[in-house]
């Protein structure tokens, strides 16, 4: 029972509102499992959940994470079930609890590991709870790494520094990524570690007398003379940021002016400027090392102002100036937007969360180790803040460019994108942007859009990838056109049209064979030369052939007198074919042929055999390209003395354009007993003058019949010519 005390004097010291039945019931749960299990400390097991509880109380988590925070490694250590625990703590619990059992660490240096941060950073996108309580997890194990074999702190370490330390700074989560830097450090570098801890001691007292001595002063301007109500405490530096500017920027520890600052927490923002003027009228500020980031937030939604002065004794000191909030903020980043819970605040939890979604959502790799080293990088980058001509606020990370900056609008702003000007001036593209920068872009419909070049211009993973995928699908549409013009020549030399050559078996049986899944991505293919267009092509020529040999067969045949009458009979269309019974016909639309007409057939390859007029200017170039395809039609007379069909028949008729002529036209048409199946008018030039071009469709039985009917149509007052 003295470890539920604990948790409950933890809650108690937080003032947090939540439900501690629930939290005992979790307890006494995880105690009872955890039985007879110990840390490498020789501890009860029960203490680790129960310092991560802590954790995650500290930063005033809601019951649900807390509870799955004490119930976190049950799942993998102990026969209790995933579904114990959405029965007796609900499907909220159980589904963080499991975000975090499969998170468990794999062998380092392996690909397992990068697979398994991967998996971290896909469940961190479902549910945030899932990352603090890892993150609470892992700072507890790294307080306790004493107790670890050598090999394995050193691993442990250097995967926290990597990707767990940055990952709270991303999150805003200061105090967990101060305290876990500078445990790493004391592992992987423990000589320098020490002496950074020896150099800080032995000045220490020094410097506490005179932050001490500073902060007495600021109160005498602040509370005493401007009457503001407001606390102000000094903070030092951790050691992992000192052995930064130490050991990777080369600076002497006597040089680090910012070892000590100091905190002034006021209740408004309009407080904290006040007491900036306060502060910058008594001191002399140090140019340069002014930043406002109430105005602008940083990425995480770090908001204070820091300003260095020169304080007494001529040192330089740094003032952070903020509020009750933005302080809470800083220290748990997004953790304590779950205690305030006025609108605004869930707002900035999404911002920060909606950056983590995003990062993910641009993640093309498919292999766990791109996927980690990116977004490794991305943790790590430093943002520049813009200002888009609207005045909104836009973060970039640190070295974009306009065109980042364009993409970032919209991907259509990007790709339309021919210059920019930043403050009014035209800059090129390549121009890195700086903090409060204005940038404006400038559009073109007629931009050629992306080039391979633009590449290595863009800094951001969401322009680069915009623009690949441009590039893309740029060359799909592209190419798809260019394997279609390849297939349409081919295949008019075969006498089919391109989409007969698409419906043809053949080409549809090929495709399923190769798994093409449709036939644009095989005409890029085609472009692509990854398939070669002889195959198909000979694949179609080969069931061509096959086809012109029945036909050839059926032509050796005799056919008697008797037969040829049923043939005739046969074909509806009143057409006989040159002695074969192919009753597959039909009636060309480009020259609609009439009994009486001369005819001749074409053999296509999917609608049989095609009748043209011998004068048809279709069918002559088609017949240049294939001879063979001619093939020797006639009327059936006996059928055309019946007059038992009727053909659709187009023709044109010209006219002056005046009222009814249409209507007289229709009147004429029905007073013949003709079927008149469409008509349509459009004004168009001919000879240099306006006139009305009619086009009728009728039905038709022959050529008398329309000779007749054009007699007729000519008398009728302003037709100018009747044409075929
Ligand atoms: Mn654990």
């Amino acid at each position: 029972m003295e470890y539920i005390r604990k948790i409950e004097e933890e809650i108690r010291k937080n003032r947090i509102n939540v439900d501690l039945e629930k939290i005992k019931n979790a307890f006494l749960l995880a105690e009872e499992s955890h039985q007879g299990q110990y840390r490498k400390s020789g501890e009860d097991y029960i203490l680790h959940p129960v310092e991560v509880a802590k954790i995650l109380i500290e930063m005033k988590m809601d019951t649900d994470t807390i509870v799955a925070g004490i119930l976190h490694d049950i799942v993998e250590d102990t026969l209790i079930t995933l579904a114990d625990i959405k029965y007796n703590f609900g499907e909220n619990v159980a589904e963080i609890v499991d975000g975090v059992t499969k998170l468990k660490t794999l062998p380092n240096g392996t690909k397992d590991q990068y697979e398994n941060i991967r998996k971290m950073i896909l469940a961190m996108s479902k549910n945030l709870s899932v990352v603090i309580i890892k993150l609470s997890d892992r700072l507890h194990n790294m307080r306790t790494l004493k107790y670890m074999p050598h090999a394995k702190q050193i691993a442990i370490a250097r995967e926290t520094l990597d990707i767990y330390a940055p990952l709270a700074h991303r999150l805003g989560i200061a105090k967990i990524k101060w305290e876990l830097e500078d445990l790493c450090l004391s592992y992987l570098q423990p000589e320098e570690y020490q002496e950074l801890k020896r150099l800080v001691d032995t000045k220490k007292e020094e410097r506490e007398i005179y932050v001490k001595s500073t902060i007495e002063e600021l109160k005498k301007y602040i509370i005493g003379e401007a009457k503001l109500k407001v606390t102000i405490s000094g903070r030092f530096k951790h050691f992992y940021s000192i052995y930064k500017k130490m050991y990777e920027k080369g600076k002497e520890f006597d040089d680090i002016y910012d070892l000590m600052g100091i905190r002034i927490i006021a209740e408004t923002k309009a407080e904290c400027y006040h007491i900036l003027g306060i502060i910058q009228s008594k001191y002399q500020p140090v140019p340069g090392r002014f930043k406002d980031y109430i105005s602008a937030p940083k990425a995480n939604n770090y908001q204070s102002i820091h300003t260095t002065i020169i304080g007494p004794k001529g040192k330089f000191i740094e003032m952070q100036i903020r509020t009750e909030e933005m302080n809470s903020i800083a220290e748990d980043g997004i953790a304590a937007h779950w205690s305030y819970k006025e609108k605004a605040n869930i707002t900035k939890k999404d911002q920060v969360y909606g950056w983590l979604k995003g990062i993910i959502e641009t993640q093309q790799h498919e292999n766990s180790q791109e996927f980690v080293e990116e977004f490794k990088q991305e943790l790590i980058r430093e943002s520049v803040f813009v200002f888009s001509p609207k005045g909104d606020i836009v973060e970039l990370v640190s070295g974009a460019t306009p065109l980042d900056f364009a993409f970032y609008i919209h991907t259509d702003v990007g790709c339309k994108c021919i210059g920019s000007k930043v403050n009014g001036k035209i800059v090129p593209l390549e121009y890195k942007l700086k903090n409060g920068d204005k940038v404006e872009i400038i559009t073109s419909k007629n931009a050629k859009g992306p080039g391979n070049d633009w590449l290595n211009i863009v800094v951001t993973n969401g322009a680069k990838n915009k623009i690949r995928k441009w590039l893309k699908e740029k060359k799909y549409s592209e190419n798809t056109k260019l394997g279609k013009e390849l297939i349409e020549k081919e295949a008019m030399k075969l006498g089919l049209t391109l989409r007969e050559f698409e419906e043809d078996v053949v080409v549809k049986k090929h495709l399923e064979k190769h798994n093409i899944p449709s036939i644009d991505d095989f005409y890029f293919q085609l472009a692509e030369k990854r398939s070669k267009i002889n195959v198909i092509i000979g694949k179609i020529k080969i069931s061509i052939d096959k086809e012109k040999e029945l036909l050839n067969l059926s032509n050796l045949t005799e056919v008697s007198n008797e037969k040829r009458d049923k043939t005739s009979k046969k074909n509806d269309y009143g057409i006989v074919i040159d002695g074969t019974n192919n009753t597959l016909t039909k009636f060309a639309k480009c020259c609609t042929p009439l009994p009486g007409d001369s005819v001749v057939g074409y053999v296509t390859k999917l609608t049989g055999i095609t009748i043209h007029r011998k004068d048809c200017v279709n069918f002559k170039n088609m017949v240049k390209i294939d001879k063979a395809r001619e093939i020797e039609v006639n009327w059936d007379s006996s059928m055309l003395e019946k007059k038992l069909n009727k053909y659709k028949f187009t023709f044109n008729v010209f006219t002056k354009d005046r009222p009814n002529i249409l209507m007289d036209i229709v009147t004429l048409v029905s007073n013949h007993k003709i079927n008149l199946v469409s008509i349509n008018s459009t004004e168009i030039n001919k000879d240099g003058n306006r006139v009305m071009k009619i086009k009728l469709t009728i039905d038709i039985s022959d050529k008398s019949e329309y000779k007749v009917l054009v007699n007729n149509i000519l008398k009728i007052k302003d037709i100018l010519s009747v044409e075929r």
